[in-house]
Parts: C-alpha cells; structure tokens; sequence
C-alpha cells in the first residue's frame, strides 16, 4: 500500500480562507476587528521567521496584528507589563508570547499571567484544564495551535476517529499532552509514549492512529508502523542531505512508512502549516466570545 499524503499545505490555506470570510462578517455585521498581538523577546533567528510569519498571515487574514519586541535582556518583570498591558487592551483579542523565552524568564509566569479569554496559544493552566475537564461537543476556548491542527487534518482524512487505537509518542506541554487530551476526546483509545516507553516500536505497531511529536529526526522506522495506519508526524527536524545541503524532516522515516500507512503528513507541508492558521482559528474564535458569540463553524 502506499499511502495518501495529507497535504497540509492545503488544508491550511481553506482554513485561513475561512477565518478571513468570518472576519470579514464579523467586521461588517457587528464592528469588531480581531486583534493578535505578538510578543518577541530577543533575537532568536528561527523565532524572527515564526513572527514575521504569523503577522503577515494576520493581515492576509484581515485581523489587526501588534507586535510587541522586547531585547534579550528584558528583565521579567518588563514582559509581564507588556502582558497585562494586553490584557487590558479591548483591541486585543488573542496574545501570543512567542517561545522559547530568554533562559532567565520563567516562562510559565509569563503564560500564567496571560487572560486565559486572551490565551489563544491555549497553554495556561486554565485552558489546558478545560481541555480535560471539557463535556463532549464544540470547544468553547482555545487549544495549543499544533495539536488542534493535527486533528484537524485527522477528522478530515479519517472522518470519526471513534474506537481508534491512537499512540502519541511526545508528551510535551505545547503538542504531546493536550494532542492526547483532544483524541480522547475524539472517543480514541489513547496511549502516550515517551523517552522511557519500553518497546516502542512494538507500540507503535498497534496504533491505527499514530502521532509523533518528538523531534527525534526519522526515528519511527517503517516497520513501526501498522498497516493502514494514520500518520501525523508533527516533528521538524533540519539535518544535512547526503548533498551537504540542510533539509527539513520529520520525526517519521516518511518513504519507508509511506509504503505501509494508508495517509501520511509530510515535512514540510503537513502540519507546520497548520499551527499558524489554528492561531487565526483560535484568535477569531476569541473575538466572537468577546461579544458573546458561539464559535464560527470553520
Ligand atoms: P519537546 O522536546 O518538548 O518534547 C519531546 C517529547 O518527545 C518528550 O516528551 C520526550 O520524552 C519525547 N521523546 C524524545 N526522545 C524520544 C525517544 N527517543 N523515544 C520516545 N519519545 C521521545 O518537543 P515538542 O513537543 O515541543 O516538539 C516536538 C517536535 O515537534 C519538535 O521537532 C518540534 O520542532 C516540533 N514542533 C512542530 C510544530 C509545528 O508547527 N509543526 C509546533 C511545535 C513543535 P520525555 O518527556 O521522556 O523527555
């Protein structure tokens, strides 16, 4: 079998369509223009790539963008006004403190003091709570950006995912966790795999859902992979090719599992595209409740 590749790409460009279509209405039927702002301390150079990235989408959107930067040696205590400066700010509807932070800012004080109504990269406690404690049904807050898109794209190649065997290797905060959370939720029977899971591979076998977040380059081999299974593979990994020149992969040796999965992301252009158009999904979503409104349905 080889599989079908997920374009991600694609589904990501319908989706930001969309947002702009709501955004629009919403700008024309109730006077309200979402607004992302993002937060940059530093001059990281991938993190310069993500937020010219994520302004210029938010414009192409037609949501207003602020971008607030901050020097590498911006004390703490200067980031959090800047965030409850946000907070405040009814022009402001999503906030996003662009990560990794300095190593002297502790970063889950800087997401703390996010509004949670606000937190549209869905990492504070208050939503990552909800995100377990949540009934069935549409998601009345945000959600981390990567996982949604994830399942996004599983939902559209797989239809229900219920009664799946799914196996999440990865259990991070920002993808692992709440990618575990949000297939449960799907009535996926979920096992989450990590640096310590004995027989990985053997695991890994079993799942008709496989997801893998680990930023391990081409680690899950495949003979790791059932047949007819679904691969989303969320790492981005650069290495060199064997032409000396850099290259982006997954954490999925992806020729050898596209021969036995039935539907494969690639790297690039599965789910990297779709973390940026869930935080254009996630900051409209948080504009509609702003006024009161349900979630728009994308
Ligand atoms: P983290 O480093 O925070 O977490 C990695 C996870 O993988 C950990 O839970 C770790 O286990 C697990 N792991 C590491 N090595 C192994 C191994 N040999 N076997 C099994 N599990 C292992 O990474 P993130 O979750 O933040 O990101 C994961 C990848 O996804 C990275 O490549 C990152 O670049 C990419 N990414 C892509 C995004 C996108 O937009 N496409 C967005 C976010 C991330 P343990 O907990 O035991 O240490």
């Amino acid at each position: 079998m080889t599989a079908s590749i997920i374009d991600g790409k694609a589904f990501a460009e319908g989706l930001r369509a969309r947002v702009a279509r709501e955004v629009a209405a919403l700008k024309a039927e109730k006077g309200l223009t979402p607004g992302l702002a993002v937060v940059l301390v530093g001059d990281d150079p991938a993190s310069q790539v993500y937020v010219r990235s994520k302004t210029r989408q938010t414009h192409d959107a037609g949501m207003a963008g602020f971008d607030h930067r901050l020097p590498a040696n911006a004390a703490e205590a200067d980031v959090l006004a800047v965030v409850e400066r946000l907070n405040r700010d009814a022009a402001v509807h999503g906030i996003l403190v662009q990560l990794p932070l300095p190593a002297h800012i502790a970063s889950s004080r800087i997401i703390a003091a996010i509004d949670p109504a606000k937190d549209v990269d869905g990492l504070s406690a208050v939503n990552a709570g909800r995100l377990v404690q949540a009934p069935a049904g549409p998601l009345d807050f945000p959600v981390a950006c990567t996982p949604l898109g994830c399942l996004m794209l599983l939902k559209d190649s797989l239809g229900s995912l219920s009664g799946a065997d799914a196996v999440v290797v990865g259990r991070s905060v920002l993808v692992g966790k709440p990618m575990a959370q949000l297939l449960v939720r799907e009535d996926c029977t979920v096992t989450m795999a990590h640096s310590r899971t004995r027989d990985l591979p053997g695991l890994c076998r079993r799942a008709d859902i496989l997801v893998a977040a680990t930023g391990r380059a081409e680690m899950v081999k495949g003979d790791w992979v059932k047949p007819g299974a679904t691969v989303i593979d969320v790492g981005i990994t650069r290495i060199a090719g064997a032409d000396g020149k850099q290259r982006l992969v997954g954490d999925v040796a992806f020729a050898a599992a596209r021969e036995v999965a039935r539907a494969i992301t690639p790297v690039p252009g599965g789910v990297g595209p779709m973390t940026v158009a869930c935080l254009l999904h996630n900051t409209l979503q948080a504009a509609r409740r702003s006024i009161g409104l349900g979630p728009a349905v994308l």
